[in-house]
């Protein structure tokens, strides 16, 4: 059988042969000894786009959360995050379990919330409840459609976090699609934050690893941390060199993953028996994620969805009884998006 569509995720995208020539050509050193150039060369480089004075490569996105969530807080603080957060659905209760953190979720549509729910979840100091220590923002947020936080809010919520002596952390994980999206560059979202992650192995195509900056003092600490998670890597400049390739030749296209999500939204939507969810109906994918639900009248649900479409070359995965996600990556071109939608309509039409 031909090499499936693959719209699990946009980590599932492969080093392209450019990007193996640049890991392959790459300077090495020890990085946990202190000298690897690729990789002092990939977490300046990280650093001066998010606008912050230090960053550190970890291998991944999971780790420089928690790395950050670890640097950030002590024992007994509260982190004030979405529910639908990363952080909170994918991350094993790390907050938990490395931190000892409690984790107070707020709601909202595409998986943001307000100012008002932020000024409202903070805890007054006192000696009965926990420190409000932390709040996550999540831009693009996956479960939310992959949406974009309004600059505005993402500033303000922030700068609120200062006001009232807590951090605030932007898990930036596709952080390179919200710029893109928006036009609003990746430091201008990032400034008022006191640090942020992005993962290099999303869309952008390289095979591992993700980056957390902050101050110096913070990433020195952040440091200690990464160590003590296991993430100290040695020749890590192999990576290190494909995610420097990745930024310089792999962010600008994301606006094509952009326009293909839209193009599968719209497949999808025009399918009976399959809707968008219904924020992602109203408009369309912001960025590259579409999640679509499974009419009630359809005898199978999402897993059986995925199932029949596995079967025709197509994957796609299930994040709910009857709620299917597909993501659009590097790997995915406009006419095998087209494809992929005569094979779903198939699929349900069967
Ligand atoms: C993918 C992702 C991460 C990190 O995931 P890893 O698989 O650990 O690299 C963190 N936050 C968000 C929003 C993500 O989508």
């Amino acid at each position: 059988m031909a090499t499936p569509i693959d719209l699990r995720s946009d980590t599932v995208t492969r080093p392209t042969p450019a990007m193996k020539d640049a890991m392959m050509a790459a300077p090495l050193g020890d990085d946990v000894l202190g000298d690897e150039p690729t990789v002092a060369a990939l977490e300046a480089k990280f650093a001066a786009w998010v606008g912050k004075p230090a960053a550190c490569f970890v291998p991944t996105g999971t780790m420089a959360n928690q790395v950050a969530i670890r640097a950030h807080t002590e024992h007994g603080d509260e982190i004030i995050c979405h529910e639908d957060s990363h952080i909170v659905q994918y991350e094993t209760g790390a907050p938990a379990a490395l931190s000892g953190c409690m984790v107070r979720t707020l709601r909202g549509p595409k998986g943001q919330f307000t100012l008002a729910d932020v000024a409202a979840a903070i805890r007054p100091l006192g000696i009965h409840g926990p420190l409000s220590k932390l709040v996550v923002v999540e831009n693009t947020q996956n479960r939310g459609g992959g949406s974009v936080w309004p600059l505005q809010l993402c500033r303000d919520i922030a700068l609120l976090a200062r006001e009232k002596g807590l951090r605030a952390h932007l898990d930036g994980a596709r952080l390179w699609n919200a710029s893109v999206a928006s036009g609003v560059p990746m430091a201008a979202f990032a400034a008022d934050f006191d640090s942020v992650s992005c993962c290099f192995s999303k869309g952008l195509g390289a095979p591992v690893g993700s980056a957390l900056a902050g101050s110096a003092d913070f990433i020195a600490r952040a440091r200690r941390f990464r160590k003590m998670f296991g993430g100290g890597m040695r020749q890590s400049g192999v990576l290190a060199a494909a995610a420097i390739y990745a930024m310089d030749n792999h962010t600008s296209r994301l606006a094509q993953d952009h326009d293909n999500a839209r193009l599968l939204a719209r497949g999808i939507a025009a399918i009976p028996g399959l809707a968008l969810e219904p924020e992602q109906a109203a408009s369309g994918p912001e960025t590259n994620i579409v999640y679509f639900d499974l009419a009630p009248t359809l005898s199978f649900d999402g897993a059986g969805l995925v199932a029949r479409l596995k079967a025709r070359g197509v994957l796609v995965l299930a994040t709910a009884p009857r709620r299917v996600r597909a993501l659009t990556h590097l790997d995915v071109t406009r006419a095998q998006v087209e494809h992929a939608v005569q094979e779903i309509k198939a699929a349900v039409a069967a």
